[in-house]
């Protein structure tokens, strides 16, 4: 599973992925850098493009400010609703684990569907000290 690239360094770089380099696709500039590393690439803005670079790194930080917290939010929320499900609806806990149950847990957004699982649901309610009903 590939990390999702929220940097907006790589909308500036054209990948080629035959030969692994990367080229700044900044007009008559077109330098071609070895990788696709992040670190890498806004290197090459700090020293050739400091006024993009500058603006980059802005808006990444603030699309880490918008985008992690509601992340956060929504995966806590998904877990709390599957703890109940199990503690106070009396489903059992391979109902975490059913496909179907999976695929809905993959249409919410922001949420972490592959963390949902009978380990982590068990944790959390042992962290919360819900009551499973018998
Ligand atoms: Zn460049």
């Amino acid at each position: 599973m590939g990390r999702k690239r929220k940097n907006l360094i790589y909308t500036y770089f054209d990948y080629n992925e035959n030969n692994k380099t990367s080229k700044c696709l900044i007009e008559n500039c077109e330098q071609v850098l070895r990788g696709n590393h992040g670190a890498n690439l806004m290197r090459h803005f700090y020293t050739q493009h400091r006024r993009l670079h500058d603006q980059i790194l802005q808006e990444n930080n603030k699309n880490k400010e918008n985008v992690s917290p509601h992340k956060h939010d929504n995966h806590i929320k998904v877990m709390k609703h599957c703890c109940q499900l199990v503690t106070i609806h009396g489903r059992p806990f391979s109902i975490l684990e059913d496909n179907a149950f999976k695929n809905l847990l993959s249409l919410i957004p922001n949420s972490s569907p592959l963390s949902v699982n009978i380990k982590n649901v068990k944790t959390m309610i042992q962290e919360h000290a819900y009551d499973i009903r018998k």
